[in-house]
């Protein structure tokens, strides 16, 4: 999951970052609408959370604009205690759920989970291979009916391999949905997070596992262990 934060208030942003990047929640990070405008034109997110009072405007101007783009990525508008007028015209630009800045970031998560479960939203919220169901929304996975707890990248790596459902996904689709922008994309440790996840997959008895697809990626296989899990990453 990859979410985009357009914050001009740098403590905040940091905050956004780590604290939500601790729950599985890859974050970049644009401190100005211009930012903002450049990364979107770049990656897929699948919510933003949007400040309204940015240094080079108003966040409503570009909710105004992905929306008569009809781009239906999910908003939560970041507002200010004394903007009320501002979160009513948001909701009524197409924000999906606002936000009154200082705020817990319990509260935050908890209402990214609202946004992203609600009807409409093509999230699924629950993956199915195998043995093995990821729940997207709370981020849990069962291996055999019972609860395994995954580190973060591997949580992403395995949440991107079951959305794809059998298909490959290459390399770069898989730092894309585990890295921010912030984060070192050094490539030994994509692979060594796929090789723990292979492992812990086997270990838990999983009836899927990640087969290696030479020189493409690599893609969920419904038999647990087969000879192509073993050959060189690509
Ligand atoms: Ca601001």
């Amino acid at each position: 999951m990859r979410l985009l934060a357009i914050e001009d208030e740098p403590e905040l942003g940091r905050l956004l970052t780590s604290n939500l990047g601790r729950l599985g929640l890859a974050v970049d990070l644009a401190g100005s609408l211009a930012d903002g405008r450049s990364l979107l034109a770049t990656c897929s997110y699948d919510l933003i959370l949007l400040d309204l009072r940015l240094p080079d405007g108003s966040g409503l101007d570009l909710l105004r604009q992905l929306r008569a783009a009809r781009n239906e990525t999910p908003v939560i508008v970041v507002s200010a205690a004394d903007a009320v007028e501002d979160r009513v015209t948001g909701l009524h630009e197409g924000a999906d759920d606002y936000i009154v800045k200082p705020f817990a970031i319990e509260e935050l998560a908890a209402r990214i989970r609202v946004v992203l479960r609600r009807p409409g939203r093509a999230l699924g919220t629950t993956l199915e291979s195998g043995n093995v169901t990821f729940q997207t929304i709370s981020r849990t996975v069962e291996i055999a009916g019972r609860g395994v707890v995954l580190p973060r990248r591997e949580l992403g790596i395995l949440e991107a391999l079951m959305r794809a459902d059998g298909r490959v996904v290459t390399r770069e689709g898989l730092e894309e949905a585990v890295y921010s922008l912030e984060d070192e994309r050094q490539s030994n440790v994509l692979e060594s997070s796929i090789s723990r996840l292979r492992k812990r997959l086997q270990s838990e008895g999983a009836t899927i596992g990640i087969r290696v697809v030479r020189g493409v990626g690599y893609r969920i296989s419904e038999a647990a262990d087969t000879p192509e899990t073993l050959e060189a990453e690509p």
